[in-house]
């Protein structure tokens, strides 16, 4: 089965501050990579613009409102400390959110086996009615409701394993018994919450990971904590929120994973997905600051998925 990759180059046009670490550049750096040899056979495609209702899966309609308001006719506003729009950042949301959609029909359909889109803004600290840490809406959080809805999923995991905990997830989640998150992620660090007593209703898996804690203790959450869980939950989607953060050369972390962490990880998921979830797999690029550190791991990363 084939593996599809989603983006748009709308999306290098949400805008951010002069050495904002969220920048256009990692979409550049990104396509750059995988237009080498290996990605031949990647089935490249322009992620399609978003239906604005189903932003309404996961966020209040006063939310929606309020983020396409603080949209500037030129220049850029801020919404919070590290969070700022520009005139194109709201089409560049609706294609993130469009890029995630399509993946979820994609991978239902059978049109492909599995599907990582690299869009921008990311999603994963967006909560309900808040955009933060750089993040509008919860792209994920979307997509997995957009898989019950649409294709009648009953349970859908979403594994987070960006180096900052996805409290926008969470949130969106916390007592929805039919969708499973699970994080690993550095504490303490931004945005603060994500400790493993964080559990919802038994729904929410948090995998905290000390500073320097490197790749034997990722590789032991994911096996200790998350597949576990997954085996339990028996989802009938996996949605990766992929953050490459975590990678050693990030300079917003110090977690020290390494490039082929991302390899494993995705290949153990993917085990999961083919076990549990009829191979469904669907990757949403979030966090990720050190381009050569980005751009090696999402080789890694698609490099897997594509070797089915
Ligand atoms: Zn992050």
């Amino acid at each position: 089965m084939r593996t599809r990759f989603y983006t748009h180059p709308v999306c290098r046009e949400h805008l951010t501050p002069p050495g904002h670490p969220e920048r256009p550049d990692r979409l550049r750096a990104i396509v750059d990579r995988l237009d080498d040899e290996p990605f031949a056979y990647l089935e490249r495609l322009e992620a399609p613009l978003g239906d604005e209702a189903t932003i309404l899966y996961a966020h209040p309609q006063h939310h929606l409102d309020k983020v396409k308001m603080s949209i500037p006719e030129d220049g850029m506003a801020r919404i919070d400390e590290d969070t700022t729009v520009s005139p194109k950042s709201f089409e560049a949301a609706l294609l993130a959110i469009g890029g995630a959609n399509a993946a979820v029909d994609d991978v239902f359909s059978g049109e492909a086996g599995n599907v990582f889109v690299a869009g921008r803004p990311p999603g994963h600290h967006a909560e309900k009615d808040r955009a933060m840490g750089f993040c509008l809406f919860n792209n994920a959080a979307i997509a997995a409701r957009h898989a019950q809805r649409k294709h009648g999923a009953e349970r859908v995991a979403i594994v987070d394993w960006d180096v900052h905990h996805g409290n926008g997830t969470q949130d969106i989640f916390w007592d929805d018994p039919t969708v499973l998150y699970c994080s690993t992620h550095q504490m303490p660090l931004y945005p603060g919450t994500g400790a493993r007593d964080e559990t919802g209703v038994g729904n929410i898996v948090n995998a905290p990971l000390p500073p320097g804690a490197g790749s034997e203790a990722f590789r032991e959450a994911l096996n200790a904590l998350v597949l576990p869980a997954l085996d339990r939950f028996s989802p009938d989607l996996i949605i990766i929120s992929a953050g490459f953060d975590a990678h050693w050369r990030d300079p917003l972390a110090e977690l020290n994973f390494q490039t082929e962490d991302f390899d494993w990880a995705t290949g153990v998921l993917m085990e999961k997905a083919d076990r549990l979830s009829q191979g469904r797999l669907v990757s949403l690029l979030e966090g990720g600051y050190d381009l050569e550190g980005l751009s090696a791991s999402v080789a890694a990363h698609v490099g897997r998925l594509m070797k089915g």
